[in-house]
């Protein structure tokens, strides 16, 4: 008997490379933002008081969450605050899902959703998209002990619905459950289930900063979900960890919210990249999936994905790959400036010339 029979164990999930500040690369491999955030948070960075860090920040996150349940048109209490949706996420995951019925997601989407459930021992089952990366709606339509949805997709870039209500059909098929709607990406041309939200019960929204706000590196998430359910997510945070989001994250957090302006041009710069980069990689053959959000899903004709994953890398431009079944023959592509996205074409033409 070793403690090591107690351990534990679990695959963590994989992140993008994270290069060190020194290396000189276009990095297109974790769907950052290529902007940064807004000059007030800027402004409030450099204005910030050392001072403050003495005290513990706000247990309950008052000021971000009262801020958040304004801009959205909520109440304090439908609003959950936590260190990146990922933080949120994996507290949805321990407070809702504890049925013996499975969870039930989709094999292809956000690899973190079976890392969670292996890690917290909830049993799931996985529903494959149909062949065109879409959801088939009737799998949801089984006995289960909760869903999650990506809405847009990771690593597709689809979106579901134009209209909600194929998001509104498994909620309200599905009252015994809990519904997640991961909408990390959802700021760049997906539609909301934020609606469903005043309807239901048993809907929680997830939203991140950590792409539209440019703020993967600062980590805040939300959650929208009924009083109920927010209070649930709060009892499971204050029994795991009371002061999760830190003081400068909720002052640079507020600073962010106080400038739409800045919010919808960048948002709108990389909507516009995106689309002229899907164009561009559909005329050189490749297949490209309709993308709403800030990464573009393509599939190359006269390279395999891999190869052209490895000469882009060895050239500097990193983007993501993943060496999983139905996965293979795609890259994700995150969007990035327009000179970024020049010099990524440039590239793959002169890689792809040089094999033909
Ligand atoms: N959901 C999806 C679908 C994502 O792609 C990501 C980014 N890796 C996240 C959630 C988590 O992002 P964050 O923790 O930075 O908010």
């Amino acid at each position: 008997m070793s403690w090591e029979d107690n351990v534990r164990r679990v695959t963590p999930y994989v992140p993008g490379e994270q290069p060190g500040d020194s290396e000189r690369v276009i990095k297109l491999n974790t769907n950052e933002m290529p902007y940064p955030p807004s000059p007030k948070v800027d402004m409030a960075l450099k204005a910030y008081d050392a001072a403050a860090l003495r005290l513990y920040p706000a247990a309950d996150v008052a000021p971000l969450r009262d801020a958040l349940a304004a801009r959205y048109g909520f109440s304090a209490d439908e609003v959950f605050v936590g260190v990146g949706s990922d933080d949120v996420l994996s507290m949805a995951f321990l407070t809702f899902f504890n049925s013996d019925k499975p969870v039930i997601f989709p094999d292809i989407t956000y690899s973190f959703y079976d890392v969670w459930a292996d890690v917290y021992r909830i049993k799931y089952e996985i529903k494959p998209l149909d062949k065109d990366f879409r959801i088939v709606k009737s799998d949801y339509m089984c006995e289960n002990g909760g869903i999650v949805i990506a809405n847009p997709n990771a690593p597709t870039g689809i979106s579901q619905a134009e209209d909600i209500s194929f998001i509104e059909d498994i909620v309200s098929a599905n009252p015994q459950s809990v519904v997640i709607v991961d909408e990390a990406y959802v700021d760049f041309g997906g539609s909301t289930a934020l609606g469903l939200v005043k309807k239901y019960d048993n809907i929680l929204v997830v939203r991140t900063f950590s792409k539209s706000r440019a703020f993967a590196g600062m980590r805040i998430g939300f959650a929208i979900g009924c009083p109920k359910m927010i209070k649930y997510l709060n009892d499971v945070k204050y029994s795991v960890n009371s002061y999760t989001m830190n003081r400068p994250a909720i002052d640079l957090g507020l600073a962010s919210l106080s400038d739409d302006e800045y919010f919808e041009k960048t948002v709108n710069a990389v909507i516009r990249t995106r689309e002229w980069t899907k164009t561009e990689l559909r005329s050189r053959g490749f297949a490209v999936t309709d993308s709403k959000t800030n990464f573009v899903f393509a599939s190359p004709s006269s390279i395999s994905a891999k190869e052209l994953f490895e000469k882009l890398r060895e050239r500097g431009i990193y983007v993501r790959w993943w060496d999983k079944d139905r996965l293979r023959d795609w890259l994700r592509i995150s969007v990035g400036t327009d000179e970024e996205m020049k010099v990524l074409i440039e590239n793959i033409d002169t890689i792809t010339a040089s094999k033909g």
